[in-house]
């Protein structure tokens, strides 16, 4: 059996949706108190008062992670509120489209400021009070798409989402001394209101790209998040672990005839 986390004070970016919002929810019913952030401040309550109604502890924050200010206040949130940081859940992305000839350089710079730089300025904000706990967790939500795939119009986040492994693959080994681990979680297409947007057409040709014939849950994913943030997992750090319902296999589409 699994030890319990109760009374953990996580940090989970980009919750006010999607899988951020399932993550918070998963460590809320772990028992976990619950950092919300995101910029959108009427979302991240609702999200905080969801985990309210079902007995959890939330505060939810507003705060623009790829901004060096936010990242202090989110963190700092979490020490006002639950006295300090156990866990980050570095979640907050965003996936706009462009082709490599369309695209400008301020498109190109926001993607990787909210997806690069927005990780490592939420690492950096709670290093102090997750090196304070000597067991502190660090959960990256990467992406097949990047460190394995690619897609039309998203090279840009491509390289952002591979760009968050090498981040972590030396952050690993920078926080090992202190006992914290930080792993990431490459999901494949799961079914939020970010991959709603991109329309029917998109959810159905990619649900049936999938052996598993279905898009993931956001609870696919807050599971795996809850592992790494176990405390069976503390001797896993700098690893990737894809969740994807086999999505990256096929090595054609004939495979999944
Ligand atoms: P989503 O539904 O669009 O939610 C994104 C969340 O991030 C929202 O809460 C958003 O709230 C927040 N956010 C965006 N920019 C932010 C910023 N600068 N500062 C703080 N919060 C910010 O997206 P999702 O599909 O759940 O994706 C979440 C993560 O999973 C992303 O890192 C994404 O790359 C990754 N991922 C998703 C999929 C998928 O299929 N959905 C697959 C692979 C990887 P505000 O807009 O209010 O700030």
């Amino acid at each position: 059996m699994f030890q319990s986390l109760a009374g953990r004070s996580v940090i989970v970016t980009g919750a006010s949706k999607g899988i951020g919002r399932g993550i918070a929810k998963r460590f809320a019913e772990a028992g976990c108190r619950v950092i919300v952030v995101a910029r959108s401040h009427d979302a991240a309550r609702l999200v905080a008062e969801d985990i309210a109604v079902m007995g959890g502890a939330a505060i939810p924050v507003t705060a623009d992670i790829s901004t060096e200010a936010g990242a202090a206040a989110m963190a700092a949130a979490a020490v006002e509120h639950f006295g300090g940081i156990d866990i980050l859940c570095a979640n907050a992305g965003i996936f706009p489209a462009a082709r490599i000839g369309d695209m400008s350089v301020a498109e190109f710079d926001e993607v990787m400021g909210v997806n690069l730089r927005g990780t490592f300025l939420s690492v950096r904000a709670c290093l102090a009070e997750l090196t304070k706990t000597g067991r502190g967790r660090i959960v990256v939500t990467s992406s097949i798409t990047g460190p394995i795939t690619g897609f039309p119009g998203w090279s840009h986040y491509g390289a952002s989402k591979a760009g968050q492994l090498g981040f972590m693959r030396t952050a690993a080994i920078e926080l090992a001394p202190a006992g914290i681990t930080i792993n990431a979680i490459l999901p494949g297409n799961i079914a939020t209101e970010g991959l709603v947007a991109l329309g029917p057409d998109y959810m159905a040709s990619m649900a049936s790209s999938v052996p598993m014939k279905r898009l993931g849950t956001v609870e696919d994913i807050a599971n795996a998040a809850l592992f790494f943030a176990s405390e069976e997992a503390g001797y896993i750090t700098g690893q990737t672990l894809v969740v994807d319902g086999g999505q990256v296999l096929p090595e054609s589409l004939a495979a999944l005839d």
